[in-house]
């Protein structure tokens, strides 16, 4: 297996032992006489820490080593992704769920099965709406979120249960997919998708990727996405939350892009043509 922060270790002829997820070897601080080995290398990046005088760095610098960090980067990504996996536990479906099969605000009912939708009688909190699983990269539902059926319905959304810290949704962009239009609400989301742009998330809100945004942000990462475009809902809320979006998506390292939509409107009420040019637009 390539193994390059064990390659370096040997040909430096580092005496090492394994410790857990590092290598264990004598400190490489030369004002540290380190004779019980102290320092510790994370296996995949490199990183190094001694624990007796926090002496600090990254193996393949300190011996000038110039890598390609990419593979590495990723390994480490799906390493995390991981054990954020191993951490979840998904939702049993309420009681009386009965697959929704009828057209939703535009949606067609195939779009509307693609993402479960349904709706239930029997639990007080969900009835007169239309609900839909929001499941984490291993396909585990973490929250339902239900839409009151009627436009004046009140409150409009319903997050079942409640206080649950709400995700991107879908959590990973389809396969090879080198961006992602980032909108607020999930009928944002399923509006793009039923008219063709597969490659939309919404963040449930203006607000809620300020927090989690690097653990949030990761899969995507890990997959390839290199560009998010934000298209939030066309008003001041919309505008303003997307230009304080921009910098903390662009410090995970990603290009962003705003797309502003005429004020009004929203990309839940896009039409086919203009969903197919934007698109054409995010893909060039
Ligand atoms: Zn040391």
């Amino acid at each position: 297996m390539n193994d390059p922060v064990l390659d370096l270790i040997q040909k430096q002829g580092l005496p090492y032992q394994i410790s857990g997820r590092d290598y264990l070897i004598k400190c490489l601080n030369p004002e540290h006489p380190d004779s019980n080995p102290s320092l510790r290398i994370d296996k995949v990046t490199g990183s190094f820490h001694c624990f007796a005088c926090h002496f600090k760095g990254n193996l393949f610098k300190y011996y000038g080593v110039f890598t390609n960090q990419a593979p590495i980067r990723i390994a480490k990504l799906k390493e995390k992704m991981a054990l954020i996996k191993s951490s979840t536990t998904g939702l049993e479906l309420p009681k009386g769920a009965t697959p929704y099969t009828k057209v939703f605000r535009g949606l067609s009912v195939k779009t509307l099965k693609h993402f479960e939708a349904f709706y239930t009688n029997i639990e007080e909190k969900l009835q007169d709406r239309i609900c839909f699983p929001v499941k984490d990269i291993t396909n585990k539902t973490v929250v339902y979120v239900a839409r009151h059926t009627l436009s004046n319905g009140n409150p409009r959304y319903v997050n079942y249960p409640s206080g649950v810290v709400m995700p991107l949704y879908p959590a990973a962009a389809p396969r090879d997919a080198k961006s992602v239009v980032l909108v607020e609400g999930i009928i944002d989301m399923m509006n793009l998708y039923d008219k063709g742009l597969t490659n939309a998330i919404c963040c449930f809100g203006t607000n809620t990727l300020h927090k989690d945004t690097k653990q949030k942000l990761l899969p995507f990462k890990a997959q390839g996405v290199s560009h998010i475009f934000i298209m939030f809902d066309g008003d001041e809320a919309g505008k303003k939350a997307a230009d304080t979006l921009k910098p903390l998506i662009e410090e995970e390292g990603f290009i962003v892009e705003i797309i502003n939509l005429p004020d009004g409107s929203d990309p839940g009420e896009l039409g086919s043509s203009d969903i197919q040019s934007i698109a054409e637009y995010v893909k060039k």
